[in-house]
């Protein structure tokens, strides 16, 4: 295995919680936060010495990366370079628009960080507040500006669908406001209720889009963002002149990706491994927790159908002579003819529609596997 790799930092700080939210993130304290950042730069360090492998893409996520002092993330990413190269590396971070970031978009700039992933997540102000996000429409736009002033051209935003009391019209206004930042990027997140949240205990007393809905949305939110110029190269992210995630993508194409900090997972040489979700324990030491065996042949296709470049069966069938593709191909053109895949050259893609049912899709191609 000798691509480059992707590194992952977990910073698990916001705050205050938003009322969806169930990442691993804790209340923000400038101790716990200096102790984490030591730890952090002895695990690159033990890391680098042990995988000796050069890495092209970093990404800061959260939590709320930008509560990190600039010059905290300065020391990483210098450490990452030290142990993994970074050479012409994408280095992304999360950050919230709620905060004033001028002076620290500066300093990052200044570091490396090429890429910013802005938590946005609506346009419309009520819908921010169902959300308990701290940020407004205001804070948004104060925040790009601030992007572009420390030079940083490349950035992504977040649009979440099916929120509380959302319309076809206030989505359509979230989607305006979104085109006109001017995001190279935009990923979108379909709200999923998670037990133990505010939403979730609140759930009757608010208007929550049904499954049907949110498909609707999900397909206004493609039709508009595809007419502006973005292409759909995963099922929720969207990229304009190929500026798609490159960090990402190693997630999609199993390439090999280091999480550090609590809560990140990581996939190095067909393994996967995790962190436990305690920050304490990770200052303290750091304990890998082993989860499987990845890169068989299900994992491939499901995470190959989620990309626009989709799947070609007979690539597949060279790499796995073992497994009968037939059923499975006979398959692909049914859903070919039901419009939920499409065929470019010799691969199969989701269409728009396809993506909406894309986990039974998924299945049904899965299940006519035979061995
Ligand atoms: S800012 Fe992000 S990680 Fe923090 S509480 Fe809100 S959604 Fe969760």
């Amino acid at each position: 295995m000798n691509s480059n790799l992707g590194i992952y930092v977990h910073i698990p700080f916001c705050l205050s919680k938003c009322a969806y939210c169930d990442f691993y993130s804790l209340g923000y304290s400038s101790q716990v936060a200096e102790d984490y950042t030591n730890r952090l730069l002895s695990e690159i360090d033990r890391w680098g010495a042990k995988l000796r492998r050069p890495a092209d893409t970093l990404y800061f996520g959260g939590g709320t990366p930008s509560l990190l002092p600039a010059e905290s993330i300065k020391k990483i990413i210098c450490r990452c370079k030290e142990s993994f190269g970074l050479d012409k590396a994408e280095i992304t971070v999360e950050i919230n628009p709620a905060d004033n970031l001028e002076e620290w978009l500066c300093s990052v700039a200044a570091a490396g960080v090429n890429r910013v992933s802005v938590g946005v997540q609506s346009g419309i102000d009520d819908e921010l507040v169902l959300l308990g996000r701290r940020h407004t429409r205001a804070d948004v736009l104060k925040t790009v500006e601030n992007i572009k002033a420390a030079g940083i051209e490349n950035y992504s935003i977040d649009l979440m669908l099916g929120i509380p009391e959302q319309t076809k019209k206030s989505l359509d206004k979230s989607i305006d406001f979104a085109l006109s930042l001017e995001p190279k990027h935009i990923s979108t997140y379909l709200l999923s209720l998670e037990k133990g949240t505010p939403l979730y205990d609140n759930r009757n007393n608010l208007q929550i889009p049904s499954q049907d809905r949110s498909a609707e949305f999900y397909l206004q939110t493609c039709h508009r963002l595809e007419e502006n110029g973005y292409e759909r190269y995963e099922i929720s992210n969207f990229a304009k002149n190929g500026n798609i995630s490159k960090h990402n993508t190693k997630y999609w194409i199993l390439t090999d990706y280091l999480g550090l900090g609590p809560a990140a997972h990581s996939l190095i040489e067909g393994k996967r491994f995790y962190y436990d979700r305690n920050l304490e324990y990770y200052i303290k030491a750091p304990k890998e927790v082993f989860e499987g065996d990845a890169g068989g042949i299900e994992e491939s296709l499901m995470l190959a159908l989620r990309l626009s470049k989709g799947v070609d069966f007979s690539a597949f069938a060279k790499k796995n002579p073992n497994i009968n593709f037939e059923k499975a191909i006979k398959k692909a053109h049914l859903f070919k003819k039901m419009g939920l895949l499409q065929k470019k050259g010799e691969s199969f893609s989701l269409t728009n529609r396809g993506a909406v049912v894309s986990n039974s899709v998924i299945t049904e191609l899965l299940l006519a596997l035979e061995n």
